[in-house]
């Protein structure tokens, strides 16, 4: 007799024992679905979940049936068949009644072995999508079977992804249907709820194996919601664990600088400081003193829509850090904006006697020699720059703080360099900082491992955006209002796509445009900035719109990011339908910033995508930068938004994160329980769930690669 399976490889779970094990499939089967479809292992397999179901109770008369229908099930008998056309047209044609009408159902391939096997005067089930062809409707390729009286139909009979090649081997949707159910039988003894029964029972989830069978055999819709709940939980869960556990263990080894004294800080709040901080400030720079006062190492990323202040904020805890003998460091992610951080913040750091300096890609060597010699013996207190920052060669004395500003730009990698900046001592805090509002959800799946702190105010007396549509139609009248600005005093942004693919394509583009738009202005300077120019002829022409020298900027999405020019009342954007959500979004924040009414015009061509047209809407009705991501992340899912790709979390099959936030908050809360009941899941109750992490990080490693 053929040994069992689980007897010749007895530390693989199910989940991860090769397909060669399972039951029912040929070698070449086999071999096509690691091929096509990727399945290797038994829990592949099992995991192959189907992609919709169908109701195959209803029955449709043929005389009800039309193209407006998408899928329809016909019962009948076939009363003729006949070969007809030539070559490519070549196709047998059946004539299928039923007591209401006659249709055709058309083949175009597997002529002749159809032709022998299908009968006519015989009760046949067709299911399939309608076509219009030669002037009638029609089927092409339906399902075909022979109508079994005592079958029991399923309203949720599911639909399996499949290849032309496993068709062929028999492994169609209904093929491999047969093969999982038989599978799952087959192992059922094998297929174990990790969890503990109780918390399975308190949570009220369906046990594992129940939701296995449900999701490919379902029983009942709500059934089957829940299994696919319980099954969600398996993506979910494991991520969830490694990152609350790391973080959890990062708090317990991790010292951080201590830094409990409060003197200049306190000097710049009651007399330097311009403005009365918001709630939204106030609040965050406590988050951060109690991090700082906590000894452990800060990792908190506040997130704050575009204005909501967070420069001061970081530079208040820049000044918690000065107060304690600790130097920081803010790093920004293009030259630009690296200078208007530093210029903004000299100004207030002479009041109060800090010395800080500027250290980016153009920065002349002799004044690199300076700024290295004084930040090593310690006379530099913050130093503010691009990535030049965290060069191997920028030695500080003390860092205390790094402050990393729109923190999409830099990765993970550039993360761990920064902890590793101290090499004599701890890491230091960490703050990172983005307008780029990430959805609950995803800020949840991705950054479980950091605190999240939210400006979720703008400083009062703010106008809000006003933001339009217009088409080219009406560039005229646009033009003309933008005129009309200038006259005023104010200053416009014109901002052209930049698509890194077709960079000199978008160049071009953007020439064009600027030639236009000298045309459409001759009475005003303009200046011209695109991520081509050296950043030296960036910047000059930057601080020629930030000094009001030139009245219209036309650029591409360079100036995405921070720029400050609060005299700007006017964002044009060209191609809008171009743009992403979330970008768009950004763009737009760099007008508003003073005490101005502000607009931002969304010119595009007549026509729009349905894409292009929520997007559009969507910035027209909200200037909520929460809103707006959970609608980008609905319409590009998670997969094209920075920072989801290395996580694995662009592979979920079943989880939507625009959709189960609540679900993802409350497997964050159960994950968290577990953790504190038991970290190392030692306790008994806890073994079975131990060894299913372990097989699942035999599957996957995506947790390594996050930071
Ligand atoms: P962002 O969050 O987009 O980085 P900034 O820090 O650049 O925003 O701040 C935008 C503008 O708002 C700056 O000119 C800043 O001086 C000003 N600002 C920040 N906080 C306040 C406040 N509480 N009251 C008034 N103005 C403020
Ligand atoms: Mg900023």
């Amino acid at each position: 007799m053929e040994p069992r399976p689980e007897e010749l490889i007895p530390e693989l779970s199910v989940w991860n024992r090769p397909l060669k094990y399972g039951r029912y499939l040929s070698e070449k089967q086999i071999q096509i679905l690691q091929k096509d479809l990727e399945i290797f292992t038994l829990g592949d397999l099992f995991r192959h979940f189907p992609f919709r179901y169908e109701d195959r109770t209803v029955i449709t008369e043929i005389r009800h049936v039309h193209l407006g229908l998408t899928s329809v099930q016909i019962k009948g008998e076939f009363i003729k068949f006949e070969n007809a056309g030539e070559g490519k047209a070549r196709r047998l044609v059946g004539t299928f009644a039923d007591p209401s009408g006659t249709i055709e159902v058309v083949w175009f391939q597997k002529i002749d072995s159809l032709r022998k096997i299908l009968k006519v005067k015989q009760p046949y089930l067709v299911y399939g999508r309608l076509n219009h062809f030669n002037g009638k409707t029609s089927f092409t390729h339906p399902e075909v079977e022979v109508f079994n009286p005592n079958e029991k139909r399923s309203g949720l009979e599911p639909v399996y992804s499949t290849t032309e090649t496993l068709k062929r081997f028999g492994l169609d949707s209904k093929g491999l249907s047969r093969i999982i159910e038989w599978n799952i039988t087959a192992f059922s003894k094998e297929i174990i709820e990790p969890f503990p029964d109780l918390k399975i029972k308190a949570w009220t989830m369906i046990p594992l194996p129940i939701a296995i069978k449900e999701i490919h055999k379902p029983t009942s819709a709500s059934l089957l919601a829940q299994s696919q709940n319980r099954l969600k939980m398996e993506e979910l869960f494991p991520l969830q664990f490694f990152m609350l556990r790391k973080k959890k263990l990062n708090h317990e080894v991790s010292v951080g600088h201590y830094m409990p004294k409060l003197q200049v800080f306190n000097q710049f709040y009651e007399s330097v400081l311009p403005f009365a901080l918001t709630n939204a400030q106030k609040r965050v720079l406590k988050e951060i003193r109690s991090d700082l006062v906590s000894g452990k190492q800060m990792n908190r990323l506040v997130q704050g829509d575009v204005g909501s202040g967070k420069t001061i904020v970081a530079l208040m805890a820049m000044l918690m850090a000065h107060d304690n003998g600790y130097q920081s460091c803010l790093m920004a992610p293009t030259e630009i904006l690296a200078n208007q951080h530093f210029f903004s913040i000299e100004k207030l750091a002479q009041a109060i006697g800090l010395q800080i300096a500027l250290l980016t890609g153009s920065t002349k060597t002799s004044e690199r020699k300076k700024i290295a010699e004084n930040l090593e013996n310690g006379s530099l207190h913050i130093l503010i720059g691009t990535h030049a920052v965290i060069e191997d060669k920028v030695r500080f004395q003390n860092l205390g703080l790094s402050v990393i500003d729109e923190q999409h730009r830099f990765g993970v990698a550039q993360r761990a360099r920064l902890h590793n900046k101290n090499p004599d001592s701890h890491p230091p805090h960490i703050l990172v900082m983005t307008a780029t509002p990430i959805p609950r959800t995803l800020a949840m799946a991705l950054y479980s491992d950091l605190d999240i702190s939210k400006i979720d105010e703008l400083p009062a007396g703010r106008k809000e955006i006003q933001t339009v549509h217009r088409t080219e139609s009406r560039r005229l009248p646009v033009f003309q209002f933008i005129r009309e600005e200038i006259q005023k005093g104010r200053q416009a942004y014109i901002v052209y796509p930049m698509i890194e693919e077709s960079e000199t394509l978008d160049l071009n583009n953007l020439m064009e445009g600027f030639e236009s738009i000298s045309r459409a202005f001759p009475e005003y300077p303009l200046s011209m900035v695109h991520g081509k120019m050296k950043p030296s002829d960036k910047d000059f022409e930057m601080a020629r719109f930030v000094n009001g020298e030139t009245k219209i900027m036309v650029a591409t999405t360079v100036i995405e990011v921070g720029v400050n020019v609060p005299n700007a009342s006017i964002m044009l954007i060209e191609n809008s339908e171009r743009f992403g959500l979330t970008q768009m979004h950004q763009l737009r924040g760099r007008v508003g910033r003073g005490e101005y009414q502000s607009y931002c015009i969304l010119m595009t061509g007549p026509k729009l995508s349905r894409e292009g047209k929520i997007r559009i809407e969507t910035l027209c009705r909200t200037s909520n930068g929460f809103e707006i991501a959970e609608t980008d992340l609905k319409l590009r899912g998670p997969g094209d938004i920075m920072g989801t790709k290395q996580s694995g979390i662009a592979d979920l099959k079943l989880t939507n994160l625009a959709e189960d936030g609540d679900l993802l908050e409350f497997i964050k809360q159960i994950t968290q329980t577990i953790i504190e009941e038991d970290p190392n899941l030692e306790n008994p109750q806890f073994q079975l769930l131990k060894s299913h992490l372990a097989d699942i990080s035999k599957q996957k490693i995506y947790w390594n690669n996050i930071s």
